[in-house]
């Protein structure tokens, strides 16, 4: 694929996006990651945005995932799983990912450290908060996220890496900005207990040092996101084009 692809284009237009947002809002352009949101996309045009030094891919489902990493073996990527989390697929998501944004309750957690290869090292994790409030959105609620955090954070095959989160579409920027102001907050607030939790003894020091992201921001609010402190924005749409329909899947 040459520079000047419309997918070339589009992920240089994203990046741009990402430094003005960091500039506008007084951030270093280095502390906040692009995530590439490949869900409904083909092996080609994720090895094509590799090839552009796009080096991680967000997905959603787990056997569209795994057709593709196993299409993708020569190309070195770094795989994180983003969409709803049933049981039975843990143990798959802990074996082929590094990273898991979507982990929303202690039962998935559990099953994740204790499937997880001791091989790969710890698997990197976000709790997904709803900060939304819809009944229809996955994530704890703000209320629980501190104490399921600490109890995420002591499982000893996971490393939690921070806060998630999806708020409902709108093009109301002050909401936008709310709803991610409240992700921030919690992370402030479960730093400072996890910080307790160390100076009590426990061994959490490494754990604070890795509690470093807030996973929030896509296509269309992703400069709200950066404002309000997002250290990693999942981009979908802005740099494949719009998704075709969804069709059943898993
Ligand atoms: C699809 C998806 C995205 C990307 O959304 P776009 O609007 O296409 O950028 C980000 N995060 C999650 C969890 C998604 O499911």
């Amino acid at each position: 694929m040459n520079g000047n692809s419309p997918l070339a284009l589009a992920y240089q237009s994203v990046l741009d996006r990402i430094r003005h947002a960091c500039a506008a809002a007084g951030r270093h352009p280095d502390g906040v990651r692009l995530l590439a949101v490949s869900k409904t996309r083909t092996a080609d045009e994720v090895a094509a945005l590799a090839a552009q030094g796009q080096p991680a891919m967000g997905e959603n489902y787990l056997q569209e995932a795994l057709d593709k990493q196993a299409l993708l073996t020569d190309t070195p990527l770094e795989w994180h799983f983003i969409g709803p989390i049933q049981s039975n697929k843990t143990r798959k998501i802990a074996e082929h990912f590094q990273w898991v944004h979507s982990v929303e309750n202690l039962r998935i957690g559990r099953r994740l450290s204790d499937q997880r290869p001791d091989a790969l090292g710890p698997l990197d994790i976000c709790l997904q908060v709803n900060v939304s409030g819809e009944d229809s959105k996955s994530g704890c609620t703000p209320a629980e996220a501190q104490t399921l955090a600490l109890e995420l954070a002591a499982l000893p095959r996971l490393r939690l890496r921070g806060l998630m989160c999806i708020p409902e579409p709108t093009d109301d920027e002050t909401l936008q900005r709310q709803r991610f102001a409240l992700l921030r907050s919690l992370h402030g607030q479960i730093r400072q207990a996890l910080d307790a939790t160390a100076e009590a003894g426990g061994d959490t020091s490494a754990r604070l040092a890795a509690f470093d992201t807030l996973s929030m921001g896509m296509s269309d609010d992703l400069e709200a996101a950066i404002a309000e402190g997002s250290t990693m924005v999942r981009v979908g749409t802005a740099l494949f084009g719009a998704r075709p329909k969804k069709v059943a899947s898993v």
